[in-house]
C-alpha cells in the first residue's frame, strides 16, 4: 500500500529552465521525462496536482524587450512559450498513463482548452493533471504569479516550489559555503529581504490568501514525493 500523502491537492511550480538539463537552451526530454516521473508517483498516492511550468527556457520577456521588442509582444511571446513546455510535459505524463489536461490562460482551442475554472476543478476531481499554461494570459506579470492565482482559485493547500536547491538561504548556496537554509520563512521576510523565492507579486498574492510555499529541490529522484509527506528538507513560506 502507498503512504497516505498529507495534501489533498498541490500546485507545482517549475521554471522552463527546470527541463533544459544541461542544455542552456529548450528542452530536453530525459529531463522532461524525469520529472514527468516525479509527478507520476505523487498523483499515483491519489494527490490532485496542478502544474505551472515558466517559459524562461525559450523566451522571457523583459530579454526581448532589452532588445528593443515592445514588452507586451515579447511577454506574449514568453506566455507562448510556456504553451510549448506545458505540451512537452503532457506529453510525458501521457505516455506514462497519467491523464492531463493543458489549460490555457489565451485561447488556443486546437491545442488546448480554454481556462475555465470549474471545468479545471472538475478534471482535479477526476484525477487529471492541469497544466495551466500561458501564464495569467497578461503581460507584466510572471509565472510564479500565475501559479498563485491558480493555486489560489483551485483552492490548493500550497504551492511547492521546485528548484535547484533544497530551499530558501541567507545567501547564494552555490556560490557561499556558509549559506544557512531556512526551516521556516515568512512572507514579509522573504519581501524585506529580496529573497529569491518568487517575484514580489506572488509573494503578495500568496500572503494575502495565507497560500503556503513550499520550496524544494526536484533534483533528487523521490524528493517530491518525500516532501509531500513531509520528509526531506525544504522550506516553508508562510505568515
Ligand atoms: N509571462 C507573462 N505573463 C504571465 C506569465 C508569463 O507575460 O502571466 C511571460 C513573461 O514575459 C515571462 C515569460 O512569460 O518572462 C516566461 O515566464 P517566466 O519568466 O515566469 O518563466 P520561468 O522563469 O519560470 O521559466
Amino acid at each position: 500500500t502507498l503512504p497516505r500523502a498529507k495534501f489533498k491537492r498541490v500546485l507545482l511550480k517549475i521554471s522552463g529552465e527546470a527541463l533544459m538539463g544541461d542544455q542552456g537552451y529548450g528542452l530536453h526530454p530525459p529531463t522532461v521525462e524525469r520529472i514527468a516521473r516525479e509527478i507520476k508517483s505523487v498523483h499515483d498516492m491519489g494527490v490532485e496536482i496542478c502544474m505551472v511550468i515558466g517559459g524562461g527556457n525559450v523566451f522571457r520577456g523583459l530579454q526581448g524587450s532589452a532588445q528593443g521588442m515592445e514588452r507586451t509582444t515579447a511577454d506574449y511571446m514568453g506566455m507562448l512559450a510556456t504553451v510549448m513546455n506545458a505540451l512537452a510535459m503532457q506529453s510525458s505524463l501521457e505516455r506514462m498513463d497519467v491523464n492531463t489536461r493543458v489549460i490555457s490562460a489565451i485561447r488556443m482551442d486546437e491545442v488546448c482548452e480554454p481556462y475555465i475554472r470549474r471545468r479545471a476543478v472538475r478534471h482535479l476531481e477526476k484525477k487529471r493533471v492541469c497544466i495551466f499554461a500561458a501564464g495569467t494570459g497578461n503581460p507584466y506579470f510572471t509565472t510564479d504569479t500565475a501559479a498563485t492565482l491558480r493555486a489560489n482559485e483551485m483552492r490548493c493547500e500550497a504551492i511547492f516550489k521546485g528548484t535547484k536547491v533544497d530551499g530558501v538561504y541567507d545567501k547564494d548556496p552555490v556560490k557561499h559555503a556558509d549559506a544557512k537554509r531556512y526551516e521556516t520563512v515568512t512572507y514579509d521576510e522573504v519581501l524585506q529581504q529580496h529573497l529569491g523565492v518568487m517575484d514580489a507579486s506572488a509573494i503578495a498574492l500568496a500572503r494575502d490568501n495565507d497560500l503556503p510555499i513550499i520550496v524544494f529541490s526536484l533534483d533528487e529522484a523521490g524528493g517530491f514525493r518525500g516532501i509531500l509527506n513531509g520528509d526531506g528538507t525544504y522550506t516553508r513560506v508562510h505568515g
